[in-house]
């Protein structure tokens, strides 16, 4: 797993570096308001997972990687790598079909955090670059379009943020299942 994944390279793809960001994204959102800003924010993140995905396909070692352990190892490692808490509740991949779906927890997301301290509490999710990371990552990979969705925020004042992912069109039988329970 470490010839694919090093939490150094990482580093050099993930959307959350700190101040830089952090600034950003404040005048993104008093110069466009909260909707405007989270579309580019989105993108960005989205554009780092992707870019992350192209850059491990490159290697050697690659293709002897599942897709399972590719999206776990990812998850841990970015969890190490940005301070960030992360547990995969479900985790479900069809490689033939590439029926999918995901749900999990981040905790100390420092979106939310950062978010709370300039513009406080408020009633919606916040985590853009998180879900557009995860989502270019795992589109990636898959060959699919994935959507990360938060349904909890630390933002909103949740213990944490609650996400879940599935593809965008064609869902399989277990995913339509799913999908009419949420
Ligand atoms: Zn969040």
């Amino acid at each position: 797993m470490g010839k694919v994944l090093d939490s150094n390279e990482m580093m050099k793809f993930l959307p959350e570096s700190g101040q830089i960001l952090n600034t950003l994204r404040n005048h993104l959102i008093s110069a466009l308001g909260l909707d405007r800003a989270k579309g580019f924010l989105l993108r960005y993140g989205w554009d780092c997972g992707n870019n992350f995905s192209n850059h491990l396909r490159m290697k050697d070692a690659y293709h002897t990687l599942t897709l399972k352990e590719l999206f776990i190892a990812c998850s841990h490692m970015h969890g190490i790598t940005a301070d960030l808490g992360i547990s995969v509740k479900e985790l479900y991949i069809d490689p033939v079909t590439k029926d999918y779906y995901s749900e999990g927890y981040w905790k100390h997301s420092q979106e939310a955090e950062h978010h709370i301290a300039t513009f406080g509490l408020s009633s919606d999710p916040v985590c853009f670059t998180l879900i557009g990371f995860a989502g270019g990552y795992v589109s990636n990979h898959l060959g699919r379009k994935v959507i990360f969705k938060e349904v909890e925020c630390e933002r909103k004042g949740d213990p944490h943020c609650h996400w879940i992912a599935k593809p965008v069109l064609g869902l399989g039988r277990r995913n339509r299942k799913r999908a009419a329970l949420l």
